[in-house]
């Protein structure tokens, strides 16, 4: 028996669930993986920090995934807008949701709405044409409001040098902001204690890294109550994170030209402006309640600082044609079939992973499993007899339906000479070579990657 299986969105939880489905060995499935941007690899490319090269690297492996004759990469093409979710069907058995999430939660306080969204950073600093293209980086003082990885990315890359970045794959618009960079002193802030925060161990050491960085916390912020240690006895990863924290508080200052302050019990509680400047945040001092939560002190800091950016989550986005929980941003499912409502009944043929299906939360490892939840669902429903037969059995009768609406979707052969001119653009760099540098701008993208270029 064969399927013909549309996924939506080419981030690790769509590579991974395409994966699993061509590999199918009671099924002959054939999956056409569909991206909105013209390049592959979602929050690999988007997301994840320049100077992370390691995780970057795990494009190669998702390399191995595409190259195989029954996946094919439909790029550059936004479902719900370019084609719709109904027309879909006509022409796939089923339909897997992998869309992710990209925007940032807001920071619900007064002066919130000044406050700059790490993803809006992360989307500058990693070169997403759908971001700001300049960025000001005059603050000497900034605060990072967010005690989790993405949180770390950003304090780290506000406080390393433009030059330590050059040897990643950073565009030069993002090298030349980042040369300019005048910030000093990066504080964060949690508002529970340091078993409560979200690092993880790796990414916390890691902060500590440059040469040019002092990460520290005070010694009063290391506090624990009895469910703080019963956390950290059962789960090793906060432990780790702990000890950590508590080397950083163990130091004195040194001269190191750019600070980062972790501080925990502070709670944001207003972004304090003049007009339309950042002149401060104000925080009030929190303390653990012994059963698991924490309670303000009525004690209130003004933090000068110029710069306020948020890391507290991702928020998914809806697709159009597809149900959407308004209140917990994500596809409402039943651990993979999508749900008219989050208490509603199964929309045969459609599905879900990824962040979508289960919100903003995990590292790309986690999608993994995510994926096989999804696809086995969709592979058993399959055997059942239940999916509806698409209209269309030619496979490329897609490809005829986004010409006749001259869309320049890309390709995975695309891809490679997208990647073979970023690679040539980062040898080109003379005294600065190196492996990468990325492609900014879309229709630039598309120069390397569309299907026009294969006749
Ligand atoms: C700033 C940041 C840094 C991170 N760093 C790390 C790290 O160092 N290590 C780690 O393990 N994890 C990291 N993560 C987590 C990791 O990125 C996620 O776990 C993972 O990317 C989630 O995969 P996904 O495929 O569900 O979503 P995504 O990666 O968001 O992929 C979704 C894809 O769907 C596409 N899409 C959306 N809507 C449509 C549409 N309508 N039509 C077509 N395509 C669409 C998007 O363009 C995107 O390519 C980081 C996350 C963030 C936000």
């Amino acid at each position: 028996m064969s399927l013909r299986v549309a996924v939506i969105g080419a981030g690790p939880a769509g590579i991974y669930a395409s994966d699993l489905l061509i590999r199918n060995q009671e099924l002959d499935i054939h999956v056409d993986l569909f991206e909105q941007m013209p390049a592959p690899f979602g929050l690999i490319r988007y997301g994840v920090a320049p100077d992370h090269p390691r995780i970057k690297g795990i494009v190669k492996s998702l390399h191995n995934v595409l190259d195989k004759p029954k996946l094919r990469l439909i790029g550059n093409v936004t479902v719900g807008r370019d084609i719709t979710v109904e027309e879909l069907r006509e022409y796939y058995d089923a339909v897997v949701f992998s869309t992710g999430a990209v925007r940032d939660r807001d920071l619900l306080i007064p002066g919130g709405d000044k406050s700059i969204g790490a993803g809006e950073f992360v989307g500058f600093y990693d070169g997403n044409p759908r971001f700001e293209r300049n960025w000001d980086l005059s603050a000497k003082e900034v605060a990072v409001v967010g005690v989790g990885n993405v949180a770390l990315d950003i304090s780290r890359v506000l406080a390393k040098t433009g030059d330590e970045l050059l040897v990643t794959e950073i565009p030069d618009n993002v090298y030349e902001s980042l040369k300019g960079n005048q910030a000093q002193t990066v504080h964060m802030f949690g508002r529970r204690g340091p078993a409560q925060a979200k690092f993880t161990p790796k990414e916390l050491r890691e902060l500590d890294e440059s040469e040019t960085i002092q990460v520290l916390v005070d010694p009063e912020d290391i506090d624990y109550d009895q469910l703080s240690e019963e956390v950290r006895r059962a789960d090793k990863s906060v432990d780790l994170v702990c000890q950590v924290l508590e080397q950083y508080a163990m130091r004195e200052p040194d001269d190191s030209p750019h600070k980062i302050y972790i501080h925990f019990f502070e709670a944001p509680v207003e972004v304090l402006t003049e007009g339309d400047a950042i002149v401060g945040i104000r925080t009030e001092r929190q303390e653990l309640d012994g059963e698991g939560g924490i309670r303000g002190t009525g004690k209130f800091t003004d933090w000068p600082v110029q710069q306020v950016y948020h890391a507290v989550g991702y928020r998914s986005e809806p697709v159009e044609g597809v149900p959407f929980d308004t209140e917990r941003h994500v596809i409402p499912n039943d651990g993979g079939h999508v749900l008219t409502d989050p208490d509603g009944e199964i929309v045969p043929d459609l599905y879900t992973t990824g962040w979508i299906k289960r919100g903003p939360i995990g590292l790309i490892g986690n999608t993994k499993s995510d994926a096989k939840e999804t696809t086995d669902m969709l592979v058993s429903d399959a055997l059942a007899g239940r999916l509806t037969a698409p209209a269309h059995e030619d496979p490329d009768a897609i490809l005829g339906l986004l010409q006749s609406r001259d869309i320049e979707y890309t390709t995975w052969d695309g891809w490679y000479r997208l990647d073979e001119a970023e690679r040539a653009a980062g040898a080109d760099c003379g005294t600065n070579a190196r492996e990468r540098k990325k492609i900014v701008e879309w229709e630039d993208m598309l120069a390397h990657s569309t299907h026009k270029r294969e006749g």
